[in-house]
């Protein structure tokens, strides 16, 4: 790597389409942005949402097993924050993303959002265009990385 670290992994953007989703309730969240994905064609993009889940799974990546240990959530908590990204994995709308979410007493737990059931759900999608975005196999962290140099 050179000095400064400065990594040439960029690729430009332009917001194509600003979507505004009101997901189903009992529907799952990462499913349901994925189909969206699919049937609007959508490659690249990035969202946020808030709402309230009825129930979920965390992942929280262990980075020297290079594995996701779970973390079920069994209980209604409120979405307080969830951003997420849409890219390619093996040429398919793959959905990337993170949730915090609040129990009762405000408490919050987070992490990867594997999985979540909707009690109610606003997203906000940005459609981009530019350059393919596709995950590759990254050695170094076991993970699926976007591919961009
Ligand atoms: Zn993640």
């Amino acid at each position: 790597m050179k000095a400064g670290h400065e990594q040439k992994s960029l690729c430009e953007y332009n917001t194509n389409k600003e979507l505004i989703v009101r997901l189903k309730h009992g529907a799952d969240l990462i499913q349901s942005i994925t189909e969206l994905a699919r049937n609007r064609g959508i490659e690249a993009g990035s969202f946020t949402a808030i709402g309230a889940l009825q129930r979920a799974r965390l992942g929280y990546y262990d980075q020297k097993n290079h594995e996701y240990r779970e973390i079920k959530i069994d209980s209604p908590h409120e979405m307080a924050s969830c951003v997420g990204n849409i890219s390619l994995k093996d040429g398919e709308p793959f959905v990337h993303a993170h949730a915090v979410l609040a129990d009762e007493t405000g408490g919050t737990r987070g992490g990867h959002l594997s999985g979540g059931i909707v009690f109610a759900a606003e997203v906000h999608l940005r459609q981009l265009e530019g350059p393919r975005l596709e995950r590759e196999y990254d050695e170094a962290t076991g993970l699926s990385l976007w591919d961009v140099e």
